[in-house]
C-alpha cells in the first residue's frame, strides 16, 4: 500500500523544544459530543498519554461542527497552551469542518497533497469499490502544514505551527486517532521534544473508610505543588487514591511514587488492599492462598457476585470450594441446612440466619471460612425495622462466629455490588487478623 513518505522533515515550533514544562490543551469536535451521544473518550486518551510525556493538559474543550465556535476555541487555546491536539470532524462528509476551520483560523488556503490523494484512491481500489468525489477533501491541509500518515482509513492528519504553538489535528475515530498518536505524534513531536519529564500514575485502592476520613489522613499529600500529588476517586465504596508523580525519568517518578505509597499504607493501614490493577478478589484470594485456608460461599441478597468476583482469579479452586446462592427460604432450608423455625422467628435477612448460611455452607463442604449473605437489596420487600440496603455478612470458621451489619443506599444493583465487595473485604480483614 502507497503510504505518504512525510514526517521524517518535520519541525517541532521552538517553543515546544525549548520549554520546561509544556502546557497542552485537547479540543475535541463533533456535535455528537455536545448532544452526549457519543462519550469524549478521545481526549481522555490524549490526556493520559500527554500526562506520561511530561506534559501539562491544563484544559479539553469540546466544540461541535462548526467553524467559528472552533475558531474560537483555537483562538483561545493558543493563547494559554503550547501544545494543542485536536481529534474529529475530519471526515469527506459536508458536517465534517476542522480542517476549513483551521485553515481559516491561520488564514491559509487548503492544498492538495498528491502523495495522500494517491493514497486514498488506493485504499478505494483496494476495497473494490468507485472513490466518491467528496473523498478529495480529505487530501487536502492547510497550506504550510504537515501530513499526518492515517494506516487504518482514509482520513489522513496534519501537524501546523501559529505563533510558537504546535497544534496537531487527528481524526475522530479512536483506533486511528490511537494509532496515528502513537506512531506519528509520539516519535516526531513528543519523543523529539525531549521535555525530559514524566507522569507517572499510580491507583492505592481502600475499602472501609469514607472518602473524607481518607482526606483527614492524607491531605498534606493533595496540596498542589506536592510530588507525588494525590487526589481520591471513590467508587462503589472503593475509595481510591491516585498519586501523580512528575520527575526527570521513569525511575525517579517510581521512586516517589514508591515512597509515598509507603507512607499511603502506613496511615491508612488495614483499610488498602491493592494498588493500580489489583481487585479486592485478588487480596483475598493472596491471603487464602498465603494462610493455606479454604472457603464456600452461601449467598442471598448478593445472588452469587462473590463467587463470581472469586472466579476473576485464575488458580482460586484451590481455596474456593464451593458457592452456593440460596434465594429462597426453601432453599436456605434444604440445601444449606437453616433451621426453618430460625427464618419464622427472626426473619430471613437477620444475623441468625447469616451465621446459619455461614456455618451450613461451611460444613457442607469442610471448609476453613464460611460466608453467608443475607439482605434486603430493594426497592421492595423492605420493612418498618429491616429497610432496603440492610445486609447481615457473616463468616463462620471452626468453632467461632462474626457477623456484621451493614446498611448500603442506591439502586438495588448498586447495593448487590456494595455487598458483594464489602463481604469479600470482610473476609479479607479476617484473614489478615488470623495470619
Ligand atoms: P469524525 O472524525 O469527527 O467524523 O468522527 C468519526 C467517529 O468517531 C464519530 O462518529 C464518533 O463515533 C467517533 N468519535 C469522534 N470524536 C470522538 C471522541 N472525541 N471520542 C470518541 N469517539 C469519537
Ligand atoms: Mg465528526
Amino acid at each position: 500500500m502507497l503510504l505518504p513518505a512525510v514526517g521524517a522533515g518535520f519541525k517541532p515550533a521552538p517553543t515546544l523544544r525549548n520549554r520546561h514544562l509544556m502546557n497542552a490543551e485537547i479540543i475535541s469536535v463533533g456535535t455528537e459530543l455536545l448532544l452526549g451521544q457519543v462519550l469524549d473518550t478521545n481526549a481522555a486518551y490524549l490526556a493520559r498519554r500527554l500526562a506520561e510525556y511530561g506534559f501539562n493538559v491544563r484544559y479539553k474543550t469540546a466544540v461541535g461542527d462548526d467553524i467559528t465556535a472552533l475558531r474560537t476555541a483555537l483562538q483561545i487555546a493558543t493563547e494559554r497552551a503550547e501544545f494543542i491536539i485536536i481529534t474529529g470532524g475530519l471526515g469527506p462528509t459536508e458536517d465534517d469542518v476542522t480542517r476549513q476551520a483551521i485553515a481559516a483560523f491561520l488564514g491559509v488556503e487548503l492544498s492538495l497533497n498528491e502523495e495522500v490523494f494517491r493514497h486514498v484512491q488506493e485504499l478505494f481500489v483496494l476495497r473494490h469499490i468507485e472513490m466518491p468525489p467528496a473523498n478529495k477533501i480529505q487530501a487536502m491541509i492547510p497550506t504550510g502544514g504537515t501530513i499526518i500518515p492515517n494506516k487504518v482509513g482514509t482520513a489522513s492528519g496534519f501537524a501546523v505551527n501559529f505563533k510558537g504553538a504546535e497544534i496537531i489535528c487527528l481524526p475522530g475515530v479512536p483506533a486511528e486517532m490511537k494509532q496515528m498518536f502513537e506512531e506519528w505524534v509520539v516519535t516526531h513531536v513528543l519523543k523529539k521534544t525531549g521535555l525530559g519529564r514524566t507522569k507517572v500514575l499510580r491507583h492505592i485502592h481502600t475499602l472501609g473508610m469514607s472518602e473524607s476520613m481518607v482526606n483527614e489522613k492524607i491531605k498534606h499529600l493533595m496540596k498542589q505543588g506536592n510530588n507525588p500529588r494525590a487526589g481520591t476517586m471513590v467508587s462503589e465504596g472503593i475509595v481510591s487514591i491516585c498519586l501523580y508523580a512528575d520527575a526527570e525519568s521513569r525511575t525517579k517518578a517510581l521512586e516517589l511514587l514508591g515512597a509515598t505509597e509507603r507512607e499511603v499504607r502506613h496511615l491508612l493501614g488495614e483499610a488498602v488492599f491493592g494498588i493500580d490493577e489489583e481487585r479486592l478478589e485478588h487480596a483475598v484470594a493472596y491471603l487464602l492462598k498465603r494462610s493455606d485456608k479454604t472457603i464456600a460461599t452461601a449467598e442471598s441478597c448478593t445472588g452469587g457476585l462473590v463467587s463470581d468476583l472469586l472466579t476473576n482469579v485464575p488458580g482460586i479452586s484451590n481455596y474456593f470450594i464451593e458457592g452456593v446462592v440460596a434465594y429462597s427460604n426453601k432453599a436456605k432450608v434444604e440445601v444449606l441446612g437453616v433451621p426453618e423455625r430460625l427464618i419464622n422467628t427472626v426473619g430471613a435477612v437477620s444475623p441468625e440466619v447469616a451465621c446459619a448460611m455461614a456455618s451450613g455452607v461451611r460444613k457442607s463442604v469442610n471448609a476453613d471460612i464460611g460466608l453467608g449473605i443475607t439482605g434486603i437489596a430493594g426497592p421492595t420487600g423492605a420493612t418498618a425495622d429491616k429497610p432496603v440496603g440492610l445486609v447481615y455478612i457473616a463468616i463462620a470458621t471452626k468453632g467461632d462466629f462474626i457477623c456484621k451489619e451493614r446498611r448500603f443506599f442506591g439502586e438495588r444493583l448498586n447495593i448487590k455490588r456494595q455487598a458483594a465487595l464489602e463481604a469479600l473485604n470482610i473476609v479479607r480483614l479476617n484473614l489478615l487478623k488470623s495470619g
